[in-house]
């Protein structure tokens, strides 16, 4: 099939639900002329009703000028039959997620619309070569996965089954871009780009909560501190566990049950009494409340110190050093510096505030031949801003004067330092470790490339980087020693490193 003129053709959306409505906006207001059509009588009218008052609401408060909205809106028409749409350039499918009812869509739809027709679904979870499976024509079916709500979020994976035609998912890339979209190319695999890389994200927050290590808040505080906008636990709220529960179960299933998607009996235990989130007013948090404040902090002894030593190099030295020295100031004496050790963190009066590197503080501890250890979590973004929630945790031994003095300097640095179980990893190191990982196994597998893995993340899920742009803060050393210490912990092959950051940092 060569590369079809798309811009402006007669597009059909299949499935008049909260994806479809979206998908017929986006394309009317492109400049298509779009036939919406659902199986269930009367929904497609309604849907137009109501994208109707949507566009209304949207000029009301002037981010849409009403003649834009009326001839948008005008080029939507609700269909009955299929049949009426034998015209179509593009068909666009968001019914139900059941592989059967769309591979019995595409079938029909076949012997309807004309040869050169793309068929593109939208589904989140199954696989676009099997859905081709049985049609006459499976190298014009592409996945055309858009985000909700479709007219705010702006990546569209264009995803490729075995037999789809390069030609056409290049077609559906160039023309997602005229609809003010951002494409990214991704192979169909299970969870596509977004669904899979981020898994993680959840992941390791119900693995700290499983093991008791902190508090639905501590964690999301931290997360938050990192640059995410919603830390894992209000966001899993958001989406509703059921949800959340059953994207993690497909990918999953679709992963031959490999222990690195393992759901979370945490997870599980949720949704089986109900506790679904916002939707069902309870979840990690009671609803309309929402996420409590913080506890402030434990202990309030000013940093004292006569001797203070910044180890390490790199960028996070370089600002420990920077920020020793402001609180040092009033003082009038400054930190001394260390670069050649094996770590990065403090030395105050010879005891250790260590940066994470996976290892627990206890692991440390006893590396160093130490007691009064204490290791810190992963600052993401530099320079940190002021009030910055970051976990840090204790050596067993560590005496009571270091444990308020660690948590004096850690504030006096300029962070909310958040006191967690000695879990390795802490909060954000080994989350973001293991979404560059998983990125790094979709990039090993062709899934989608480096560019596309960030990209995707950053519009799909809002993330503030790409896991690859993590990666370049950071080293493939660094990220492998953090999930290398997770699975000396755990033993288990959640914690499995990727080849391709084996052979980066090779
Ligand atoms: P929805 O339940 O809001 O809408 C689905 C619509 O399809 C319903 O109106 C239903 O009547 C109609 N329908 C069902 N079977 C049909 C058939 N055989 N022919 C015609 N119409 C039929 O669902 P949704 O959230 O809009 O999801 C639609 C698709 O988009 C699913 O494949 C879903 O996985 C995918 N998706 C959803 C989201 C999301 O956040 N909701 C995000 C990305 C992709």
């Amino acid at each position: 099939m060569n590369s079809p003129k798309l811009q402006g053709a007669p597009v059909l959306v299949v499935g008049a639900g909260i994806m479809g409505a979206g998908i017929a906006q986006v394309a009317a207001l492109a400049g298509h002329p779009v036939w919406l059509h659902d199986a269930r009588e009367g929904a497609a009218p309604a849907a137009l009703a109501k994208l109707g008052s949507s566009l209304q609401a949207l000029v009301a408060k002037g981010r849409m000028d009403a003649a834009t909205a009326e001839t948008g809106l005008a080029r939507i028409s609700a269909l009955d039959a299929l049949e009426g749409a034998a015209a179509a350039a593009l068909v666009v499918e968001a019914i139900v997620e059941q592989r059967e009812a769309k591979q019995g869509l595409f079938k029909r739809l076949e012997d309807i619309v004309g040869e050169s027709c793309i068929l593109a679904t939208n589904t989140s979870s199954i696989s676009v070569t099997a859905i081709a499976n049985g049609l006459k024509h499976p190298g014009r079916l592409v996945g055309m996965h858009f985000f909700n709500p479709v007219p705010l979020m702006k990546l569209v994976e264009v995803v490729s089954g075995l037999q789809t035609d390069p030609a056409l998912a290049a077609a559906i890339f160039d023309l997602s871009k005229t609809w003010g979209k951002v494409p990214v190319h991704a192979r169909s695999t299970p969870g596509f780009i977004v669904n899979r890389i981020a898994r993680p994200y959840y992941a390791e927050a119900l693995a700290l909560l499983l093991e008791q290590a902190a508090t639905p808040q501590l964690i999301d505080a931290c997360l938050r501190g990192a640059g995410f906008r919603m830390g894992p636990c209000e966001l899993m709220d958001l989406i509703g566990h059921d949800t959340n529960f059953a994207v993690t179960n497909s990918v999953f299933e679709a992963n031959f049950y490999d222990k690195r998607y393992q759901p979370s009996l945490v997870q599980r235990e949720m949704v089986d009494g109900g506790l679904f989130g916002r939707k069902s007013g309870r979840g990690f948090y009671a609803y309309p409340d929402g996420v409590p404040a913080l506890p402030v902090a434990l202990h309030e002894a000013p940093a004292t110190a006569r001797e203070v030593v910044v180890h390490g190099s790199g960028p996070i030295a370089d600002w420990l050093e920077l920020a020793a020295t402001k609180a040092l100031e009033p003082q009038g004496w400054g930190p001394a510096r260390e670069p050649a050790g094996a770590w990065t963190g403090l030395t105050i009066d010879g005891a250790h505030l260590v940066l994470t590197d996976g290892r627990t503080a206890q692991q440390v501890a006893q590396a160093l031949g130490q007691v009064d250890v204490a290791v810190f979590d992963r600052p993401l973004a530099l320079p940190v801003p002021p009030g910055t929630a970051l976990a840090f945790s204790f050596a067993p031994g560590a005496s009571t004067a270091w444990r308020e003095q660690a948590q004096a300097w850690l504030a006096a640095l300029g962070f909310a330092p958040q006191l967690l179980a000695d879990a390795p990893g802490l909060v954000v190191a080994r989350t973001v470790a293991m979404l560059v990982n998983e990125g790094a196994d979709a990039v090993l597998q062709g899934v989608c490339s480096t560019e596309g893995a960030d990209a995707a993340m950053k519009l799909g899920v809002n993330y503030p980087a790409g896991p690859f742009e993590w990666l370049a803060g950071w080293s493939a050393e660094g990220v492998i020693g953090v999930i290398e210490a997770l699975d000396h912990q755990y033993r288990g092959e959640r914690y499995r490193v990727s080849p391709w950051l084996r052979r980066r940092a090779g």
